[in-house]
C-alpha cells in the first residue's frame, strides 16, 4: 500500500503550501503559485503571480481588486485535470457559491482532497457539490459541532418572508445576497425586492452564469427613503445604520446563532455544512485520514477515535 505524505500540505504564515507542487492554496499573503478554491475574501487575496482559479472567482477577484487581483489569471473549469510540476490537479465543484471548487490532487497514486468551504444543502445560484474518493480529506471545520444543525433554507426563508414589511435583511455581498435573492424569487415571486448599489456588480456576474436572474430592483443612492412593500437587501454596513434607525424590521442572514442575538428577527442561512452534513461528506469522501482546518476538529477527532479513520489538526 502507498503511503500518506504527512506533509504534502503544510500551514505556514503564507497560508497553505504543497512544497512538491510549489504552490499554495487560498494563500494569506501574494505568493508565485496560488491556487484560489473560491472568492469569499478571506480564502482569494489579490496580489499573487500565477492564479489558478475557476472563471467565475477570477472575474469576482477582478471585480474586487481591479488591477491588483493578479499579475496572471489561469482559469480552470470544473474536471479538468491540469499539472503544477509533477501534481495532477482537478477541480470538483464545492457547492458553497458560484465558482466554488474543491481541489483534488494526486501525486504517486495518493489522492489529497482540500474540500475549501463545502455546502450540501440545495442553492440554486451555484453548482451542486460532487463527491470524490481520496486518500487524505483536508476538510474545513467551521459547524463541526454536533450541536449545530442548520434548518432547511426554504423553511428559513418562509418564515422571513412572513415578517412585517418594509423588511431590511443585511448579508455578505458576494454568495449570500444572491442566495437570498433567488430565495425569494423562488418562494415569493411577486414580493418586490432591492438591492443596495454595492451588490450589483455581483448579482451581474451570477447572471452571466445563469445563476441568477433579474427579479429585482437597484435601491439607488438618492432613493434611501425604504416603501412599505419592499424587501431590502444590504451590506452589514448599511444594514447596521438602518437598524439603528428602528424604521423597520430587520433580519440579518448568517449560519451563525451568536450574529441573531442582537435582531428581533433571525435569518439563519449557513453556507457550510453542519455536523451531519459533514459526517455524510466524508462518508463518500471515504478517507484514511482527515486534516482539519478553519474551526476546531476535536469533535471529529472525538467521532472517529474508535475507527480507522485518522484525524489531524493541520492548522497551527
Ligand atoms: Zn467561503
Amino acid at each position: 500500500m502507498k503511503k500518506i505524505i504527512a506533509d504534502f500540505i503544510i500551514d505556514t504564515p503564507n497560508g497553505f503550501y504543497c512544497r512538491i507542487g510549489g504552490f499554495y492554496i487560498d494563500p494569506k499573503t501574494p505568493v508565485q503559485n496560488a491556487i484560489i478554491s473560491h472568492a469569499h475574501a478571506d480564502h482569494a487575496i489579490a496580489g499573487s503571480v500565477n492564479v489558478y482559479t475557476h472563471s467565475a472567482t477570477f472575474n469576482f477577484m477582478k471585480l474586487r481588486y481591479k488591477q491588483r487581483a493578479a499579475k496572471q489569471f489561469i482559469p480552470i473549469e470544473f474536471h479538468q485535470p491540469f499539472f503544477i510540476n509533477q501534481i495532477k490537479i482537478v477541480f470538483i465543484p464545492a457547492g458553497h457559491m458560484l465558482g466554488s471548487a474543491q481541489i483534488l490532487m494526486e501525486f504517486e497514486g495518493l489522492k489529497y482532497l482540500y474540500s475549501g468551504d463545502v455546502k450540501s444543502q440545495p442553492d440554486t445560484t451555484c453548482e451542486v457539490i460532487e463527491f470524490v474518493q481520496a486518500d487524505v480529506l483536508i476538510t474545513e471545520t467551521t459547524f463541526a459541532n454536533p450541536a449545530v444543525k442548520h434548518p432547511s433554507p426554504i423553511e428559513a426563508m418562509k418564515s422571513t418572508l412572513s415578517i412585517e414589511r418594509p423588511l431590511l435583511i443585511g448579508a455578505y455581498v458576494l454568495g449570500k445576497a444572491q442566495r437570498i435573492t433567488a430565495l425569494i424569487n423562488e418562494i415569493a415571486p411577486s414580493a418586490v425586492v432591492a438591492i443596495h448599489h454595492d451588490i450589483l456588480a455581483y448579482h451581474q456576474i451570477y447572471e452571466r452564469y445563469q445563476r441568477l436572474t433579474k427579479q429585482y430592483q437597484v435601491l439607488e443612492k438618492k432613493d434611501l427613503r425604504l416603501k412599505k412593500p419592499y424587501i431590502y437587501i444590504v451590506p452589514p454596513l448599511t444594514f447596521n445604520t438602518y437598524k439603528l434607525q428602528g424604521l423597520m424590521s430587520c433580519v440579518f442572514a448568517s449560519g451563525w446563532q451568536a450574529l441573531q442575538q442582537a435582531n428581533t428577527h433571525t435569518l439563519l442561512l449557513s453556507d457550510h455544512m453542519d455536523w451531519f452534513d459533514l459526517l455524510a461528506y466524508i462518508e463518500q469522501v471515504k478517507p484514511a485520514e482527515i486534516w482539519t482546518i478553519h474551526g476546531d476538529g476535536a469533535f471529529l477527532k472525538e467521532h472517529f477515535s474508535n475507527s480507522a479513520v485518522k484525524v489531524k489538526n493541520l492548522a497551527k
